[in-house]
């Protein structure tokens, strides 16, 4: 038996519910939930509140003019023929109502309504035309926990003492089988994103959603997902003012205010952003969709947007690189990323730095290496864990540092478990399998257990 099927097998000791996607109270953005949908996390295949079998065969493309959140969609409806028109999200059924589409023409090609919240007294979604449309209600609460952050208490646990006596090539393989179980399953999560946009829209939204990581990680993704690589490349002059515009970065404040040479590239961004803004101006991210404090100025979103435009405008260079068996073609791709702009400003209206600073740096191309570009080659049936175990560890985060402290406690070993991106994320797995589904304060966790036996 493989490593990672040995570390499924011990995880299925564990009763893994996949954890809600946001704390219990935390109250759903709608954006949220449709970026969720649209990514495929709610499934395809769904019973409607009637009863209907449904499949979404084409989740389609955000949509940029008046009507539903998605257009060009195709569902199929009891397994009739394939029905193309828009999909509408909203949070409560009775939305459709609230917000006039029953009486909006432009809601008349609707093929489905989903909503997550359904009220008390019976409604049916109905067209201008009075045409009723199948109803879908998910839940968020099956989501699996992308973007949860629930963080216990960062003390020993049950197994620390155990794990203290058991040799380090034993506590090595049990991390290692939990690392690669985590990247057959960021394998499977791109596949499955192929599956729905294809490869090249299913790249692009993991890398943005890399670049996003971690504050932004929803508002980089909904821009992935609503001006898709084919939308970018078609103007490949506008690339940047469209992202930079529909982030909502583009307001209208007083040129004079600015040194010249930020005066100047405001300027490019606004003259090719504004003939454009009526046709977009529907995808706007809201500005609460940002945080923009607490990261560190070289890490501001609007650098690693503007990262992402270069990523858009390489495109084909940066699929060769992928192509490559040497991963440092990719690693230099990135490094070589550069910007007569960027490369000299933290945030588009900030004064100039005073050195040079790397567009994309160093832990940000470790990341995007272990969390897209290997998952992709392991997706692809390619060699990906020899080069992933010696990608270095650049960062730590809260939760690694608690399941270091949970599982390992004062073990003087403990910074050598941590020492590269495959062992953070060996443990990063273990703790959200185990930890974070433990409801007994460890007294009834099966990992300390299940551990010894591990041969
Ligand atoms: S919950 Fe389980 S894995 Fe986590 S610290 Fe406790 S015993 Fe260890």
């Amino acid at each position: 038996m493989s490593g990672p099927e040995r570390y499924a097998q011990l995880r299925a000791t564990a009763k893994i519910h996949e954890r809600p996607l946001f704390r219990l109270g935390h109250s759903f953005s709608e954006l949220e939930l449709q970026a969720r949908w649209f990514a495929g996390d709610f499934g395809k295949s769904f019973t409607g509140t009637a009863g209907e079998t449904i499949d979404v065969v084409q989740f389609g493309t955000w949509n940029r003019e008046a009507g539903p959140d998605f257009s060009d969609a195709a569902v199929r409806i009891n397994h009739r023929e394939i029905l193309r028109g828009s999909i509408e999200f909203d949070i409560a059924d009775l939305n459709w109502e609230s917000h006039g589409h029953a009486t909006n023409p432009a809601f008349d090609q609707t093929v489905l309504h989903v909503f997550s919240e359904r009220g008390t007294r019976e409604f049916f979604t109905r067209t201008s035309a009075n045409r009723q449309v199948t109803q879908l209600q998910v839940d968020p609460a099956a989501l699996p926990a992308v973007f949860s952050s629930n963080i216990p208490l960062a003390r020993p646990g049950r197994c620390q003492a155990p794990l203290r006596g058991l040799p380090e090539e034993k506590i090595s393989s049990i991390l290692d089988a939990a690392a690669q179980f985590r990247l057959q399953r960021k394998a499977q999560r791109l596949e499955r994103l192929a599956g729905l946009h294809g490869e090249d829209e299913a790249l692009l939204q993991e890398f943005a959603a890399a670049l996003g990581y971690k504050q932004n990680k929803l508002p980089f993704t909904l821009l992935a997902q609503r001006l898709p690589l084919k939308t970018l490349r078609a103007l490949p002059n506008e690339i940047e003012a469209s992202l930079f515009g529909v982030a909502g970065f583009l307001d209208a404040p007083d040129l004079a205010e600015f040194k010249p040479g930020t005066r100047k590239y405001l300027r490019v961004l606004w003259d090719s952003w504004w003939p454009r803004r009526a046709e977009l101006e529907r995808l706007i991210l809201p500005a609460r969709t940002w945080r923009l404090s607490g990261t560190r100025p070289l890490n501001h979103p609007q650098r690693r947007l503007a990262a992402l435009a270069a990523i858009a405008r390489e495109w084909p260079r940066l699929r060769r690189s992928l192509g490559k068996e040497d991963l440092g073609a990719a690693r230099r791709f990135f490094a070589e990323l550069a910007h007569p702009f960027w490369n000299f400003h933290y945030t588009l209206t900030s004064q100039p730095a005073g050195a040079e600073m790397a567009l994309v740096g160093e832990s940000r191309i470790t990341e995007i290496l272990a969390n897209v570009v290997l998952p992709w080659r392991q997706a692809q049936a390619r060699a990906a864990w020899p080069d992933y175990t010696k990608l270095p560890a650049r960062l730590t985060n809260r939760r690694l540092e608690t399941g270091a402290a949970r599982l390992f406690g004062d073990d003087p070993r403990r910074a050598r478990f941590l020492r590269t991106v495959a062992q953070q994320q060996g443990l990063l797995q273990i703790y959200e399998d185990f930890c974070l589904q433990d409801e007994s304060d460890c007294a009834q966790c099966p990992f300390p257990e299940q551990m010894q036996k591990w041969v």
